[in-house]
């Protein structure tokens, strides 16, 4: 029944697995079926990839008769008696106590919970159960209070002892080949996800799974024996035995580890195959990047006239970009970098590459604003550059750049679409209005994306798609995408493990860091104004960002507006405001946002909208209110508004949050200035969910690989996965692994994967 297709991996396939529905198990009726289902356990693979959420080691657990004073301990026993009192049913007479009487076969214990009324309703007479705390003496008898429960089933009764020598019979009657005494004679078991709703327990899982394991016998492992040599795995027959059925403690991380990398392996597969599929689809450009008649390039150009040195990282980034441009293959690359490491004049190298081509540039950003804000830098940098153009005088002109959002005007719109489209326009720079169906290319050669993280894929897809426009020349532009804050390493594999990935590791000489102050007493919050007025006083400018508000941006808009007059009338009486927020009309936000460059206004008072790309180099002050409210990427990515220039800098975060997650936050931005170790502390603290939940669905979920916790997993599966995509693991191997990708990923994206 384990047999394989000839020359296959020997072993019973996950494929099938998931082809068997539970109910063919026995003591799975209607009712079990329901109850599986309701925790999305539909098939043996769901239920043998149902894992436990943690393990009791049973080699501590004590018999009622052994419990001492002062310990704390493990015990298994039966519910006798409950009981309960006060709280809600007698308001007024303090807080409600529930009396539990637990047995085993060598005596009993009493167990009180106050405070949790609810435990009527979930332990009952008979139910078997694991109660974990510490033992008191109260009145002269010992008990347990308030202790950790987990249920383990409705009976019945440990028939003999519990510690070390196999408790709990045999409640399924499973005459598997398991350890003697049956499922919980085991020293590990396993405590599974329940449902509140289900009245399943742990006990009826473990006891479907340990049949589910046994009649399932020798699984198929596409890891063979040498890789997984290599990488210090067990096989996989072993892992799901270790992980559901462990003999011991230790058997639970190899376990896990060897499933982790399963998970990280197929996802790391569908990112590969994405990434093969698309150079295998694709028509590229192959960009000249060096002027065949030795004559300076663009690029080369524009780096020598930029006011400063490129750093080192800015090379190599621009360096392994040319390299991607210049081969037909269409790029596909991330591009990291820490807030103000310059990442736009290494997009703007690229996008120069296409423009002396005779290619088009096009810079996609998520807000008017940084649109307006990436304009008016590009322009700039460009000053005083030609462009070769045979058609005009002097067979030489400036590059034309234009600025596109859903707010530029009908006429000036009409003029920029059909420049783009006759292809005189050389740079186009905008947000979301770049990808509406009117806006067709003479012929995109590159397209960046800035602070990809306000895009979707598809958006990414979209702008990408420009390239084929009508009338265009089909062809495949480069694509860069940029990150407004770093991402830590591992989760950019597993995020963006389809784009190739470049970091700017390395900030302009002579910045300073931002000086951060948590303001949470009056006195930090009177000094952090004073800051404002005596820079002010200095001539150099100030932000104050306020407060997300749940709702519309109307309401945020008026919320902003109310702040600053209570501001003008109070802390910052005399000063010259301004104020900046999504809901002002283009024209003016782009005359505040000149004033406060120009210096003719002191403070911008703004929402978030001023996050990202606003670059005035005399602001060095910022304060936070309500800092709170936002994650430390958006706080990061805030705070680097200031410090841009080379004077010394400040930023106060306003709060007077007690919450131990925002102080956590708050004190991580006191401490650190570099944005890539303030990733790893916000993905630590935000949990893996967050990053990860965006992109994956369904079945693919990790469920037991963190990209924090197995970064050299993560590492290993990726590179597994390109060896076996290059051929390099044997056509079993392949065939396997492409079978159980299927599985977790649905039809559609398979067809565009594995079609041939
Ligand atoms: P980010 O990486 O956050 O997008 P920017 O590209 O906006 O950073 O650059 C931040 C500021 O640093 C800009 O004012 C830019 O002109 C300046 N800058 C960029 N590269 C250098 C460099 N090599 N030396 C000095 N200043 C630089
Ligand atoms: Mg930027």
């Amino acid at each position: 029944m384990n047999a394989a297709p000839g020359g296959g991996v020997p072993g019973r396939r996950l494929r099938q697995l998931a082809g068997i529905p539970v109910g063919v198990l026995r003591g799975v009726g209607t009712v079990a079926e329901g109850e599986l289902g309701a925790l999305g356990i539909a098939t043996v693979l769901d239920l043998l990839t149902h894992y436990p959420r943690r393990h009791v080691d049973a080699s501590h657990l004590v018999t009622l008769d052994r419990l001492t004073e002062g310990e704390s301990a493990s015990v298994v026993g039966q519910v006798r008696r409950i009981r309960s009192s006060g709280g809600a049913a007698r308001r007024g007479r303090g807080i409600s106590r529930v009396e539990v009487e637990v047995t085993d076969a060598s005596g009993s214990l009493r167990v009180v919970f106050f405070g949790q009324p609810w435990r009527v309703s979930t332990l009952s007479a008979g139910m078997l159960a694991l109660f974990y705390g510490k033992v008191t003496r109260y009145r002269d008898v010992l008990q347990m209070a308030s202790p950790t429960v987990e249920v383990l089933g409705p009976g019945p009764a440990p028939s003999s002892p519990v510690a070390g020598s196999g408790w709990g019979g045999d409640p399924g009657g499973v005459g598997h080949g398991g350890p003697p005494g049956g499922i919980l004679a085991g020293r590990v078991y396993p405590v599974y996800p329940l449902s509140e709703k289900s009245r399943l327990t742990s006990v009826r899982i473990a006891r479907y799974v340990a049949e589910a394991l046994d009649r399932a016998g020798e699984l198929a492992d596409p890891v063979d024996d040498r890789w997984r040599g290599d990488l210090g795995l067990v096989g996989r027959t072993t892992a799901l035995r270790g992980i559901h059925q462990p003999a011991s403690p230790e058997d639970v991380e190899p376990s896990r580890r060897r499933l982790a990398f399963d998970e990280l392996l197929r996802l790391q597969l569908v990112l590969a195959l994405k990434k093969a599929r698309m150079r295998q689809d694709a028509r590229g450009i192959a960009h000249v990047v060096r002027d065949p008649g030795g004559a300076p390039s663009l690029v080369d150009r524009f780096l020598d006239q930029l006011p400063f040195e490129p750093t080192g990282a800015q090379r190599r980034a621009i360096d392994a970009i040319c390299a991607d441009l210049a081969g037909e293959l269409p790029m596909h690359r991330l591009l990291q970098g820490d807030v103000g490491a310059g990442k736009t004049v290494v997009a703007l190298a690229a996008l120069l590459v296409a423009v002396q081509g005779g290619y088009q540039g096009a810079l996609m950003a998520p807000t008017e604003v940084l649109a307006d804000q990436h304009a008016l830098g590009i322009r700039q940098m460009l000053s005083g550059l030609t462009v070769a153009d045979p058609e005009v005088l002097g067979g030489a002109r400036p590059p034309r750049l234009e600025v596109l959002t859903s707010r530029t005007p009908a006429k000036a719109r009409a003029a920029i679409l059909g420049g783009v489209a006759a292809g005189t326009v050389d740079l186009l720079v905008g947000t979301h209005a770049l990808l509406e169906e009117s806006v067709v290319f003479a012929a995109l050669g590159v397209a960046v994306i800035d602070e990809q993280h306000r895009f979707g894929v598809e958006q990414r897809a979209a702008l990408r798609a420009k390239g084929h426009a009508p009338g265009g020349r089909g062809l495949d532009p480069d694509l860069l995408v940029m990150t407004a804050t770093p991402i830590p390493r591992t989760a950019a594999m597993v995020v963006f493990g389809d784009l190739d990935m470049t970091v700017v590791d390395e900030l302009p000489p002579g910045r300073q860091p931002v000086t951060t102050e948590w303001a949470r007493t009056p006195a930090a919050v009177k000094r952090a104004w004073g800051r404002v007025r005596s820079e002010v006083a200095a001539g150099r400018r100030a932000f104050v960002v306020c407060p997300l508000v749940e709702g519309s941006e109307l309401v945020e808009a008026a919320s902003v507006t109310d702040e600053m007059a209570r501001l003008a009338d109070g802390e910052l009486a005399g000063l010259r405001l301004g104020l900046l927020h999504g809901q002002l009309r283009s024209t003016e936000k782009e005359q505040v946002m000149a004033a406060f460059r120009a210096g003719s206004l002191d403070v911008l008072v703004a929402t978030t909208v001023i996050e990202v790309g606003v670059d005035v180099p005399e602001a060095t002050v910022m304060v936070i209110e309500d800092a709170d409210h936002f994650g430390i990427a958006q706080l990061h990515q805030l705070r680097g508004r200031v410090g841009r220039g080379g004077d010394r800098s400040w930023c106060y975060l306003l709060s007077t949050s007690r919450s131990p997650e925002a102080k956590a936050r708050l004190h991580a931005l006191e401490r650190s200035n570099d944005g890539f170790e303030l990733a790893e502390i916000d993905l630590s603290q935000r949990g893996e969910g967050t990053i990860l939940g965006a992109r994956q669905k369904g079945r693919s979920d990790l469920r037991l690989a963190s990209v924090t916790g197995d970064r050299d997993l993560v590492v290993a599966a990726a590179e597994g996965a390109r060896s076996v995509v290059a051929g390099e693991r044997g056509p079993a191997t392949w065939e396997l692994l492409e079978e159980e990708v299927r599985i977790f990923i649905d039809d559609d994206d398979a067809e565009f994967l594995f079609k041939s």
